[in-house]
């Protein structure tokens, strides 16, 4: 079986979030069930210079984006045992961001027609191509009004997967036919129209054979009104075609064992090694070195999403507990003021890091002992998952992957692997903070609680054979699905 992942961004070449780390890690797991997967991104200038070094140009030719004809080279890395190949254009990737430019559309139509156009070009003919976000949805909708028909296309299968519904690609309508060359006729409810503009998502959502996100739960809430974003009834349309498979997260990045950016390592069998990680961390941060103090760490992008709402409206409250907390996170303005200027309140209790720094976030996981994520939706998140392989509790909502993998602890029954509340409500979340802090204090609790967190098993060994299964089902059906 051969598939082509497009995304982004991916892991260990770039990433803003969850989906570089879920690109980055399923092609791996996919390649030991025997399954062909090769990646294809963008070849942003951010990338580190140590892999561009290793990239050899396989081939290049010329776009056609409406009026435009922009050049595309397409260079390969073998890494793993897996071939990515990098979509260069100067133009359109060499910036200091990924996203958030006046000129997205054009530049991810771009690279949406330059994957189609790749397969040819690279003779890499995939029975599936793997979409995921909006950064790749029009490449189903292309595929089906247009490659289809091309010599060598016609049996490729498309799947899309929703990472997060929020973000969609909504651009101008001239979009349409200016930059993606494409027929009035598809300004159309029915097809790539949104409220009088197009959106790259709904393009995939409309034409994709296969629609898939990332935990159960996320996939019966985007069918509602208040997580649908607008696009819940046509999800409600595709529902027989809409699966939620878990992900997993990267056993050989995450690992308190095998992790080299610990000060010392530990396990599930001997604690003794998170124990100097907390302490290390406490120093770090100028905080009192204190083993007795639960240290709640969030790592997190600063945006409402993520909850941080609730975190401001009682942080005072909180605060004014037994703990210490740390918040590592860059996103919006307003928040990142706000962490900045609650250290000048709390400074022997609170500290913010405000950037991206993937090695002092491995670090605060194995620190940490409790892990707050009290997220307004959360397709799957992977925050709490690599908490809990580095023994930090998580406290979360109930909400999308949040609610599949952390079940709250149950004194009664002694069951769970963390802590959770249902609404989204600043004192229910403190009221689980302090529930969870109180069995801190008990350390036969805790000692328990810690080691089963780090027992779970959140690999992607299971997952990855559910994509594989849902590839294999796909390519078995004698018809594509049809819009
Ligand atoms: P999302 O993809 O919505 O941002 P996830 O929980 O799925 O949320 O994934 C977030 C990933 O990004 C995790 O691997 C987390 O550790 C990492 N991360 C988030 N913020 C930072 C940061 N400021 N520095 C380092 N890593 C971060």
């Amino acid at each position: 079986m051969k598939v082509l992942f497009a995304v982004s961004e991916c892991v260990p070449f770039i990433k803003t979030g969850g989906l570089a780390d879920v690109a980055g890690s399923l092609p791996k797991e996919l390649k030991r069930l025997g399954t062909d997967v090769r990646v294809i991104l963008p070849k942003y200038g951010m990338i580190s210079d140590s892999y561009k070094k290793q990239m050899k140009k396989v081939t290049s030719f010329y776009v056609q984006l409406g009026w435009r004809m922009q050049y595309c080279g397409i260079e390969e890395l073998k890494l793993d045992d897996v071939t990515f190949y990098f979509v260069d254009n100067e133009y359109y990737f060499k910036r200091d961001q990924l996203y958030g430019f006046y000129d997205d559309g054009e530049r991810f139509g771009f690279f949406n027609r330059a994957v189609l156009e790749a397969i040819e070009k690279i003779g890499f003919y995939p029975d599936v191509i793997h979409c995921h976000d909006w950064h790749t949805g029009m490449i189903p909708f292309l595929y089906k009004v247009e490659y289809q028909k091309r010599n060598g296309y016609g049996l490729i299968r498309t799947v899309f997967t929703i990472h997060n519904l929020q973000f969609q690609g909504i651009m101008p309508k001239e979009t349409l036919q200016d930059i993606l060359g494409l027929d009035e006729r598809y300004f159309h409810i029915d097809q790539l129209e949104f409220y009088g503009n197009i959106n790259f998502m709904k393009g995939a959502i409309v034409a994709a054979d296969k629609i898939t996100t990332v935990s159960p739960t996320y996939r019966n809430e985007i069918q509602t009104e208040y997580y649908g974003e607008k696009l819940n009834h046509l999800l409600i349309k595709r529902d027989e075609d809409l699966d939620g498979i878990l992900n997993g997260i990267d056993d050989d990045m995450y690992h308190p064992l095998k992790d080299s950016s610990l000060v010392q390592s530990y396990s599930a069998d001997d604690l003794q090694g998170k124990a100097i990680n907390k302490a290390e961390i406490q120093r770090k941060f100028a905080l009192p070195v204190n083993s007795d103090i639960p240290l709640l760490v969030m790592i997190t992008r600063l945006t409402r999403q993520k909850g941080l709402d609730l975190v401001q409206c009682v942080f005072d409250e909180l605060l004014s507990d037994h703990l210490q907390m740390i918040v590592l996170g860059s996103g919006d303005a307003s928040f990142e003021h706000f962490f900045r200027e609650m250290e000048h309140f709390y400074p022997t209790k609170f500290k913010a890091y405000i950037g991206f720094d993937e090695d002092l976030a491995h670090r605060l996981y194995a620190g940490a002992d409790l892990f707050l994520m009290p997220s307004q939706f959360e397709p799957c998140g992977l925050g709490q998952l690599i908490a809990m392989k580095y023994g930090a509790i998580p406290i979360v909502r109930e909400t999308g992957g949040l609610n599949d993998t952390v079940h709250s602890f149950n004194e009664a029954t002694n069951e769970g692997n963390g802590f959770s509340f249902t609404h989204f409500n600043a004192h229910d979340m403190l009221h689980t903070i302090r529930r969870a802090s109180s069995f801190y204090q008990n350390e036969d609790v805790w000692d328990l609680l810690v080691k089963r967190a780090m027992n779970m098993d959140y690999s992607w060994a299971q997952s990855a054979f559910k994509y594989n299964r849902l590839y294999s089902e796909l390519i078995s059906r004698s018809e594509s699905h049809v819009f």
